[in-house]
């Protein structure tokens, strides 16, 4: 029920219609006794100023942003916190009374399903690969930078994209290995053993596996029978298992879907905006949700 006093809280993107933000900040609002409502805003990218200064007006006390607006979004704002601005990009905002203040918790999120679905903490003598160099990414390589991981390397489709990564990190973590790598979807990835076969943890962040796209740049043979795979994508093609999860799998390797890291990012956003916690509402209801449009 909307009443006069319910505050409300949105997400904006473009497209946003697939988001499943709503259903899991308005299951945790429910599940907490929170008088709140979490709407989707469609917002394209010429408009985003105007739709900013507009949940300002509105007094919005707090709003998620997804694709395209992650990256532009700052520059709207009062203040943009630390990891944010390293990472270049914000996806949750709160109201401190009249200021605006922009935060990223994808990395934050990752961090917290690496934990809760494959019982990976990343420590100082983690060696990671991360496949793809896109906005996922950066916040992938800044926590895990964070984290004091020994290495990372990123391959990624364009190199100079993975470079320009590695470029940008370099200075804020300059203990850490971090090296660059390209991949090309059509040859052949054994170059590519050599990045693998020490790794502790392969994570996907390309958009390969959405539409059910097979991911075969991983040289299953050349890893360790400890290695983890983390793929970000989730429910494509209308389901929760990844060709790239079912692969690993059946490789015998433990290995998950971004399910998680989608849940955990929206809880890190709902504690930042409650100071509560929905205490697995958030995760329960995206997994329902998935279930119904398998
Ligand atoms: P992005 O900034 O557009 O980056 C896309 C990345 O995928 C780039 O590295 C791109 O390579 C690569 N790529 C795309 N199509 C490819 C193909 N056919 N072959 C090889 N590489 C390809 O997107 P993003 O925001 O980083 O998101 C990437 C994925 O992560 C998406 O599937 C998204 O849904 C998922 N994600 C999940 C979560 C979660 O909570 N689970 C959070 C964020 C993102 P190039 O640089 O060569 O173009």
């Amino acid at each position: 029920m909307i009443y006069g006093t319910t505050k409300i809280y949105g997400i904006l993107g473009d497209p946003v219609e697939h988001s499943l933000s709503p259903v899991m900040q308005n299951a945790a609002f429910a599940a907490c006794g929170i008088d709140a409502a979490y709407v989707p805003f469609h917002v394209a990218a010429t408009n985003l100023p105007a739709a900013v200064a507009g949940l300002r007006s509105l007094n919005v006390v707090g709003f998620n942003v997804t694709i395209p607006h992650k990256e532009e979004v700052g520059a709207l704002l009062d203040e943009v916190d630390g990891a944010a601005a390293v990472i270049g990009a914000v996806n949750t905002v709160v109201r401190c009374g009249d200021k605006l203040i922009g935060y990223n918790t994808d990395g934050e999120g990752l961090l917290r399903s690496l934990a809760i679905d494959l019982n990976f903490i990343p420590v100082a003598t983690s060696n990671v690969v991360i496949v793809g160099a896109g906005g996922a990414a950066r916040a992938a390589v800044y926590v895990l930078a964070q984290q004091g991981v020994a290495s990372i390397t990123i391959i990624n489709r364009t190199l100079e994209r993975a470079q320009a990564l590695v470029d940008h990190y370099s200075s804020f973590f300059p203990r850490q290995i971090l090296a660059a790598a390209a991949f090309d979807s059509e040859n052949d990835h054994r170059k590519l053993t050599k990045y693998f076969k020490g790794c502790d943890l392969i994570i996907n962040s390309t958009s390969i596996g959405l539409f059910g796209e097979s991911f075969n740049v991983i040289q299953w043979d050349s890893l360790r029978s400890a290695s983890v795979v983390y793929d970000m994508v989730y429910g494509g093609a209308g389901k929760i298992e990844t060709p790239l999860v079912a692969t690993a799998k059946a490789a015998g390797f433990d290995a998950c879907n971004g399910l998680g890291m989608l849940a955990e990012q929206g809880e890190a956003a709902f504690e930042l905006w409650t100071s509560r916690k929905s205490g697995g509402v958030m995760r329960g209801a995206l997994v329902d949700c998935v279930d119904k449009i398998k």
